[in-house]
């Protein structure tokens, strides 16, 4: 699409990804549209030109050969045939000849001629009533685009090279991209895609990296260069904005500075409400050195680490040894306080589409998390012996994600005990009686709270996963982010369920969704019992301020008003109303 060339002042409303007010030129990050012109050719540059094709199919295949191996060593050989899919497609004879023939008849450069026989292949598959045929595509064009940077010369463009103060604009990116992000050059991302609670969105929040998800197409309004401003509190951006704009943003980012300050004078003070019910009040981090911030912020500890990004920054698994020191690294900073080291959560949106990898249809729904952890044992248990190693001092826990029923979860410590002997059988120390919990963010293992609450130590509630299963809305679809709604009264009865079921087992229970990071859900959840709750690092000081100005006694009579609601709207009414009460007017500037 041509872009359009005014620098008219203009605001694009998106989703709120990560708070902050950044102002600097956008740098535009244009990976799916490569342009491919079509240019004539001579005669007697015809074979030239075959030969260029040529070349490029042999190193294309060479490069899809190398991801396949690397995950046949890395995952396992199954998921690698998807690329002996990609391998067949650059074998394909009938596609290659066509292009070969219309390379010599047209006389036109490889990559349009390639470009335009792939268009076909793909019109008449998308016709097939064959699914196979059909799911084809995905894989076609994965390996088409590879190939036509191939023909073009053009290298993947990787984020740490940008070297000067931006903010990133793209169609999408992916929790990969993020991870490479320098802070000190990228200020703040824009995407068209995505939705709140994505793990893009999620990362960038921990990372304190300001960002706008789910802009749906302002990518084809701005041009690079352009000055914006990004503000990730309101989820707003700001094309070319004139002075008086300027002077306003400027005055917003002065603000939620200095209420940054006013509220880190609460870093020392308990999490606990004026009659005395204490929460613990944690931080969910990504990596390793999330720890300072959080620790900085005031949490008491970490509750959730997640410890995929580990995999994901580097795209390599971590070895035992490398585990073991990051997971040691956390427990040592956070000592005497705990950390929770959930297990790997791969899949979903969290595999790099870039390199494209893995690919499934339904990634969410399918080889994700514990699932994928059962089927890979001997992976596993390299990650529960570097984090039963890391438990010596004994302020170390251990979650399973995606828990769905209480089979997954016996198998699950089945190979924990197995980890257990072989550190035995070696001397190793750790800690005997470490505590085992799991996430409950399936709304299977909300309703059988009960006998998964028998089986383990503790629950963290998931609200970003509970939320979209319960709903059956997709986390990271900005089309339909409008229906991810934490306050859905089903959403509100399954967290009180878990809450319940877990106190009449005697086991505690937190919370470790983004729904810890509300300010109008924290008195609701206080009410109904939470025993935790863990949070991007910047939120707790706000938290932390609304659990000490609450009673706990009026808090339970509140969440019992709020699950008597049998509408969002109602709910989402009660709770801003009874926000304001508390707190005066919304807060139009507030910091999360
Ligand atoms: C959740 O699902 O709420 C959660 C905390 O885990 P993640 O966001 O990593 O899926
Ligand atoms: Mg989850």
């Amino acid at each position: 699409m041509k872009k359009p060339n005014k620098q008219v002042c203009v605001i694009y409303r998106g989703i709120p990804a990560s708070p902050g007010v950044v102002i600097a030129k956008a740098f535009l990050l244009d990976r799916e549209s490569i342009q491919v012109t079509k240019e004539k050719i001579e005669e007697n540059e015809v074979t030239k030109e075959i030969l260029k094709f040529k070349k490029a199919l042999s190193d294309t295949k060479e490069e899809v050969l190398k991801i396949k191996e690397k995950v046949a060593k890395r995952i396992d050989p199954d998921h690698a045939k998807i690329f002996e899919a990609q391998v067949m497609i650059l074998e394909d004879g009938l596609i290659n000849d066509a292009v070969i023939e219309k390379i010599k008849q047209e006389k036109s450069n490889a990559e349009f001629v390639y470009r335009k026989v792939i268009e076909q292949t793909i019109t008449t598959l998308s016709a097939s009533k064959d699914e196979y045929l059909r799911e084809r595509i995905m894989d076609i064009n994965a390996v088409a685009n590879r190939l036509i940077y191939n023909l073009l010369g053009i290298k993947h463009l990787t984020l740490e090279s940008i070297n000067s103060p931006v903010i990133l604009v793209a169609k999408s990116l992916s929790p990969g991209d993020v991870v490479h992000m320098k802070k000190e050059s990228i200020l703040g991302f824009a995407t068209d895609m995505g939705g709140g609670t994505s793990h893009v969105a999620l990362l960038a929040k921990s990372m304190g990296i300001p960002a706008v998800v789910g802009l749906k197409n302002f990518f084809d309004h701005i041009q690079d260069k352009q000055n914006i401003i990004l503000d990730g509190t309101k989820g707003e951006v700001v094309i070319c904005p004139d002075e008086q704009t300027l002077k306003e943003y400027e005055k917003r980012k002065k603000y939620i500075l200095q209420k940054t300050v006013e509220l880190s004078e609460l870093k020392s003070l308990p999490a606990e409400t004026s009659d005395g019910r204490r929460i613990e009040l944690s931080a969910n981090i990504e990596l390793p050195l999330d720890v300072d911030s959080a620790i900085e912020y005031g949490a008491e500890g970490v509750g959730l680490f997640r410890t995929e990004y580990l995999y994901i920054a580097r795209a390599d698994f971590p070895t035992e040894e490398e585990q073991y020191k990051a997971y040691s690294e956390v427990a040592q900073k956070v000592y005497p306080e705990s950390v929770i080291l959930r297990t790997f959560d791969l899949g979903g949106d969290k595999f790099d589409r870039h390199t494209g990898d893995l690919y499934e249809t339904n990634p969410f729904l399918g080889w994700r998390a514990i699932r994928a952890c059962l089927d890979l044992p001997e992976m596993f248990k390299i990650q529960l012996r570097a984090m039963l190693k890391a438990s010596a001092k004994k302020n170390v826990k251990i979650m399973f994600p995606m828990i769905s029923e209480v089979g997954e979860l016996k198998r699950a410590k089945a190979i924990l005990n197995e980890a257990k002997e072989e550190l035995r059988r070696k001397k190793i120390p750790f800690d005997e009686d470490i505590p085992v919990g799991i996430m409950v963010e399936i709304p299977s293992a909300a309703l059988a709270g009960d006998a998964l609450a028998k089986e383990c130590d503790f629950f963290s509630i998931g609200t970003n996963d509970l939320i979209q299963y319960t709903l059956a809305v997709d986390r990271g679809n900005e089309k339909i982010a409008y229906l991810f709604q934490g306050f859905h009264p089903a959403v509100l009865k399954l967290i009180k369920q878990t809450i319940d079921a877990a106190h009449n087992n005697g086991i505690w229970a937190g919370l470790c969704g983004e729904m810890a990071a509300d300010p109008l859900a924290t008195p609701m959840l206080v009410g109904m019992g939470v025993d935790e709750l863990s949070t991007s690092a910047m939120a707790i000081p706000e938290i932390k301020k609304i659990i000490r100005s609450i009673e706990f006694e009026d808090a339970k009579k509140h969440a019992q008003e709020v699950l008597k609601l049998s509408t969002i709207e109602d709910v989402k009414k009660f709770l801003t109303e009874d926000y304001a009460k508390r707190f005066g007017k919304e807060n139009k500037n507030k910091l999360t």
